[in-house]
């Protein structure tokens, strides 16, 4: 085979012999080839420049090809792009943690690096099972999670994930049985109604005895429906927590580094959990790499256990490349004042997404930092609405009844017009 492939050669091996998420060997979905990305845009091999209202997943928080994150990539690759971290340390993993530790809710301070958001989840529930064990309560093993929640792909993540839309029937068999509690009814906009944690309490009360741990996403349900709940729930379940003694894990892996308006989603309701899971744009973007943080008592519980050590050890874990960009990443953040921007885009976004309100096929249209959502009231065809999104200059990868974007927080208001008039324009398509 020849080592340069035409577009048309390189797609066409991407579709015999390549995986995507979610994709179908048999029938796979159109790709569009990318050739390059710089701020917000994406440079398609047929010359067309799109509009990336998705930051890869809510991850390139700074937009791509940034100068300040590129230099700090090369630099670092030329100290050390690796090294196990088993016996060895590094300053990119120790200024990391440190900065990790200074900006996250208070009482957080010891840190496990790790490869992947799902493994951040894995390692949180590993940490939670340790302890209790640690506490001579072994019989506390099992979680509490929410429905419409979204924690990873791997089996236990999988296990806390949504159990009607998470993949819960195709590996029942295989899966721990956890437990799951009402999706929080009580919107992040409306008042509070106490009567939301109900079911909550219910299930806090029926398994105190056998959980490990609450798991949740604070203030926004992602990936399982998108979803904006009142920070008096996160505080109240906090509550709940500690009344019945089981520990509150926070998957803060698409929340953090300020994409709900504050740097973490738990400080809207001024709470600190457990343990916090990390990752997505913990890098800008630029790499993969997650971190789970705990308290100090958990921490040392764990390790003057009967095993003596915190059982799990990745051998990227603290990569020196992804840290160095997670340390540039979180300069970055403070320097470009991103909790104005972040205010910026969610001002904008409101406006501009408001007149699909009185849509007949919208169901609801929510913003809230720089996340805006359209939730239609049927699933909308992905192929044929990213087609009329591409030929509109725009990338946005719709799913299930939302349409939705994340930009990078340096979109200007120029390009999130394009972005939102785009939207309005499809989605009035019908
Ligand atoms: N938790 C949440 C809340 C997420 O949104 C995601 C990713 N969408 C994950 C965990 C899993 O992260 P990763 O894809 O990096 O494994």
């Amino acid at each position: 085979m020849p080592t340069t492939l035409n577009s048309a050669a390189l797609l066409e091996f991407d579709k015999n012999h390549i995986w995507h998420p979610y994709s179908s060997m048999s029938n796979p979905a159109p790709l569009q080839l990318v050739e390059s990305a710089t701020g917000v845009y994406l440079h398609l091999s047929d010359g067309k420049k799109l509009i990336d209202g998705m930051a890869s997943w809510w991850s390139v928080i700074h937009g791509y090809n940034n100068p300040e994150l590129n230099k700090a990539l090369v630099e670092q690759s030329q100290k050390v792009a690796h090294v196990m971290f088993g016996g060895l340390t590094h300053e990119p993993a120790i200024t990391l943690c440190k900065n990790l530790v200074e900006i996250s809710p208070q009482g957080l301070d010891k840190v496990f690096l790790s490869d992947s958001g799902s493994v951040a989840v894995e390692v949180a529930m590993k940490m939670a099972i340790q302890y209790w064990q640690a506490r001579e309560k072994p019989e506390k093993h099992q979680f509490l999670s929410l429905n419409n929640g979204y924690h990873g792909d791997t089996f236990g993540a999988m296990s806390v994930c949504d159990p009607i839309t998470g993949m819960h029937h195709l590996f029942a068999n295989a899966m721990m049985k956890n437990h799951f509690s009402e999706s929080p009814s009580c919107k992040f906009h409306d008042n509070f109604d106490p009567s939301s944690l109900d079911n909550l309490k219910e299930q806090l009360s029926t398994h105190k005895h056998q959980l490990a741990a609450l798991i949740l996403e604070p203030i926004v349900q992602g990936a399982g429906g998108m979803k904006f709940y009142h920070p008096e729930y996160l505080k109240g379940a906090k509550q709940l927590c500690e009344q019945h003694d089981v520990l509150l894990i926070a998957d803060e892996i698409a929340t953090g580094f300020g994409r709900t308006g504050e740097m973490f989603a738990c400080n809207h309701a001024d709470i600190s959990p457990d343990i916090l899971c990390v990752g997505k744009s913990i890098t800008g973007g630029y790499m993969s790499l997650a971190a789970t943080l705990t308290t100090d008592a958990i921490a040392t519980t764990i390790s003057n256990s009967e095993a003596n050590c915190f059982m799990h050890g990745p051998t990227f874990m603290g990569n020196p490349l992804a840290c160095a960009l997670a340390n540039k990443s979180i300069e970055l953040l403070k320097a470009n004042n991103w909790q104005a921007n972040v205010k910026r885009i969610e001002a904008f976004l409101s406006r501009a997404l408001a007149p699909l309100e009185l849509n007949e096929n919208v169901a609801d249209v929510r913003v809230l930092g720089a996340i805006g959502v359209i939730e239609m009231r049927e699933a909308v065809d992905m192929v044929s609405i990213t087609a009329a999104f591409i030929e509109r200059g725009v990338w946005l990868r719709p799913f299930g009844k939302l349409v939705y974007i994340m930009p990078a927080f340096c979109m200007t208001d120029a390009e999130l017009e394009v972005l939102c008039g785009a939207m309005v324009e499809v989605v009035g398509l019908g």
